[in-house]
């Protein structure tokens, strides 16, 4: 017997279960309930279905129609930053080209600010999130580039996410600009020791004028051999070995893939990593959109992320990311919502979220709406009503 309380939501117009045990067709990913009801019992999901079979509860919760979706996972995000650069996107909307440099103005605000003021922005960016819907979401270092600064940005993560990702390589740090090979050595040596104990994850940014495949190689190598697992920054600029090497090394997710051969759009279909595609990077930076389309039509998964940071997608709207999908990279509706929910628990390696079954976390929805098509359908409209993080509901913009 359960001593937590029990809550039934119900009356829910449509509800997403990411459970393919409701699926009306093999090509229904969503497992898709109308006229739904989800008993939450503490933390968990206890039950899902047709609200005439719900069982007993000791309290209701009334969705009034609307519909209800698991809770977005973002898999991909850079949180722990000072600073800002309003200029350089000004400049950039202006006409000039995005590059991997700007990422050094980040480091040097970031260096420059106290534990306090990084812990105060990653709790401010996290609940914008979760107002918008966001109950899970991983984040890196980054913009230290230092020992101390890298274990220090891990160690404030960790205190608000359990998905926290070790990218001592995210550019060369610019006090071994002359020295790249230096820098590799202190990333998989004495930084990855302050770094580990902190950390779930290794990422690096592999892409000219950051880090070239045998030094992302090396870098990820290192990592798991410390117990962090792979997830890289890759074919984001341009074409690269990085989807090849997160393929080789079993990452759990190869990052931007927005130029992309047949042979890597192969290695992902024939592979267990996720493609993580990251839209508002490509609207933020103007760039060429990644295709999901391809990469769906050859079987491989597909996670949706913010990628939310100062310089190139300074957004942490799931939504966002969702209409952009929709609209400009081929993907339909359902696919775009399974790939934000399901598709970053892929890109996480967790079971426990991103889907509305039994025993799963209870990270709950509501929308202000009849269908979960209208997050694509309103584009820019909180619709995010209520959500229920671990059973406890907040509330969202519309709320
Ligand atoms: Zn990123």
């Amino acid at each position: 017997m359960s001593s937590s309380t029990t809550t039934l939501v119900t009356n829910i117009g449509s509800l997403v279960t990411n459970d393919t045990a409701h699926a009306e067709s093999p090509t229904d990913n969503l497992g898709l309930i109308h006229d739904a009801a989800v008993l939450i019992d503490g933390d968990r999901i206890a039950w899902a279905g047709r609200a005439a079979a719900a069982p007993p509860a000791d309290t209701a919760y009334d969705a009034k129609g609307r519909a209800v979706i698991p809770g977005f996972v973002d898999s991909h995000s850079h949180l722990v930053f000072a600073g800002d650069r309003t200029q350089e996107f000004n400049a950039r909307m202006s006409g000039r080209a995005y590059s991997a440099g700007g990422i050094r103005t980040t480091v040097a605000a970031t260096r420059a600010a106290t534990d306090e003021a990084l812990e105060a922005n990653v709790t401010r960016y996290l609940r914008e999130a979760l107002r918008q819907g966001t109950t899970t979401f991983e984040t890196k270092s980054g913009y230290g580039l230092t020992t101390h600064d890298e274990a220090r940005a891990l160690r404030i993560a960790s205190r608000h996410t359990d998905e926290v990702t070790y990218l001592g390589a995210h550019i060369v740090s610019p006090d071994y600009a002359d020295d790249p090979a230096a820098y590799v050595a202190l990333v998989t040596g004495e930084m990855l020791d302050a770094c580990a104990p902190h950390a779930r994850w290794i990422d690096v940014f592999c892409e000219k004028g950051a880090f070239d495949g045998d030094q992302a190689r090396a870098i990820l190598t290192a990592g798991k051999a410390r117990g962090l697992h792979p997830r890289i920054h890759a074919n984001q600029l341009s074409h690269g070995p990085g989807v090849q090497l997160a393929a080789e090394l079993d990452a759990a997710s190869a990052d931007h893939c927005t130029h992309l051969t047949d042979a890597d759009v192969d290695a992902l279909a024939n592979s267990r990593t996720v493609a993580t595609l990251l839209p508002g990077a490509e609207f933020s930076t103007r760039a060429a959109w990644p295709d999901a389309r391809r990469l769906l039509d050859a079987g491989a998964t597909v996670a949706l992320s913010t990628d939310c940071n100062p310089g190139s997608s300074f957004t942490s709207s799931m939504p966002f990311c969702i209409a952009l999908a929709v609209r400009d990279m081929g993907m339909t509706p359902d696919e775009a919502i399974w790939s934000a929910t399901a598709g970053g628990a892929a890109a996480l390696r967790r079971t426990d979220i991103g889907r509305v079954t039994p025993g799963a976390r209870a990270d709950l929805v509501l929308l202000d709406a009849p269908s979960h098509v209208h997050l694509a359908y309103r584009p820019g409209v909180p619709l995010v009503s209520e959500v229920w993080r671990g059973g406890v509901r907040t509330t969202g913009h519309a709320g």
